[in-house]
């Protein structure tokens, strides 16, 4: 597709370009959708092969921002950015030049960290812009991601558990995680606390060798976690993981977990539906992240934060809710609920064409 094509397709409003030459920045900046706040969303520095495929990773990242914002009703717009290039060739002028590029945009976009950039990367470009979100370190900061996400998660995956077994408890509950990393390890102590049996899976020997240890948990084969007999599977590594090699496999009732773009397409989304195994829309329940970064905004307050993702369980419960009631698979509601808000804030504004 064509850069206009592509804004018209999804609705952009804007899409920058910066291409300076003077310090070797390679830049495009996707603006989504502002009618619900400014545009946030990290910057990502990546060896793209070409353009064209910087540009779909922006432009795909920037919607799902939009979408994340909206189902987690914070007052946050979508967007994102990518640097083109390895994360190793970045220089403090190339950041440096990338924050006048945001400040320029008059905080209509607000950058924050994603793959191949760093906290130390984002203090370079805060010389030039004020409009730049999860600096760690500083005062406002809030701090390391991951504690909070699983928080997000534990409670999404307790609202599951209400619609599945009519108790938000845990306790007694088989749970397969697959990846113990950051996340699923917080996952993981929230629900061993609780009482929940744990199964987990990791490539990595020394995290699966941590949560053997701290949580009794029981290991298996990565290639066997989809297997498992449980109550939940928590996918909690790699994206595209749900398709139609694994479906067949699966022996839970629910599926929630933290990683990112679970379904590998929407036939899998609906294959999971006509199983009868619940699906948390991944971009609902795993923005704990995203909420706790919007505090920054007001001053950050870690309980006001941690109070606020416990409210993923009502954002998961009314999901699944509008599932049950439209007969709909809960990845098309969670899109849906998404699209309604921003229309009805376009539609306030006069926007709506
Ligand atoms: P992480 O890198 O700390 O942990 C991922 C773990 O998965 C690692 O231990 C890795 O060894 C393991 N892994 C990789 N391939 C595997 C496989 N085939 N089978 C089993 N384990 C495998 O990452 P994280 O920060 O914990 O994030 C986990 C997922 O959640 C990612 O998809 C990420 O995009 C998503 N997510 C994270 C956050 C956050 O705050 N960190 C927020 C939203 C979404």
């Amino acid at each position: 597709m064509s850069v206009f094509e592509t804004i018209h397709e999804d609705n952009f409003e804007k899409i920058i370009f910066c291409n300076d030459k003077r310090v070797g920045l390679k830049a495009i900046i996707g603006i989504h959708n502002t009618v619900l706040g400014p545009a946030t969303g990290g910057c990502r520095m990546w060896s793209y092969k070409s353009e064209t495929e910087a540009l779909t990773d922006v432009t795909r990242l920037a919607k799902g921002m939009s979408y994340k914002a909206s189902i987690s009703k914070l007052t946050m717009g979508g967007g994102k950015s990518v640097i083109m290039g390895d994360a190793s060739t970045k220089t403090p002028e190339m950041l440096a030049r990338f924050g006048e590029l945001v400040e320029e945009l008059g905080g209509r976009y607000i950058t924050a960290k994603d793959v191949g950039i760093n906290s130390d990367d984002l203090k370079q470009m805060k010389t030039k812009t004020r409009h730049i979100l999860g600096v760690a370190g500083e005062e406002n900061s809030s701090g390391d991601p991951s504690p909070v996400t699983a928080w997000g998660v534990y409670n999404g995956m307790k609202a599951c558990a209400n619609a599945a077994f009519g108790s938000r408890s845990l306790k007694g509950k088989t749970i397969a995680l697959q990846g113990l990393g950051s996340v699923n390890y917080y996952l993981a102590k929230h629900l061993d606390e609780e009482g929940a049996k744990l199964i987990g899976s990791d490539i990595d020997k020394g995290a699966a060798a941590r949560a053997e240890k701290e949580f009794g948990m029981q290991i298996v084969d990565v290639n066997g976690i989809y297997d498992v007999d449980c109550d939940v599977f928590s996918p909690g590594a790699l994206g595209a993981i749900i398709n139609e090699t694994t479906i067949p496999k699966l022996r839970c009732k629910i599926v929630a977990g933290a990683a990112n773009n679970q379904l590998a397409t929407t036939a899998a989304g609906d294959a999971l539906f006509e199983r009868g195994i619940l699906y948390a829309p991944d971009y609902a329940i795993n923005a704990g992240g995203l909420i706790n970064i919007f505090h920054e905004r007001e001053g950050y307050s870690h309980d006001r934060a941690w109070s606020h993702v416990a409210g993923i369980y009502d954002t998961v419960g009314d999901i699944l809710a509008r599932s049950v009631k439209d007969k709909t698979p809960e990845y098309i509601v969670a899109d849906k609920i998404s699209q309604e808000r921003i229309d009805e804030a376009e539609e306030k504004l006069g926007r709506k064409p």
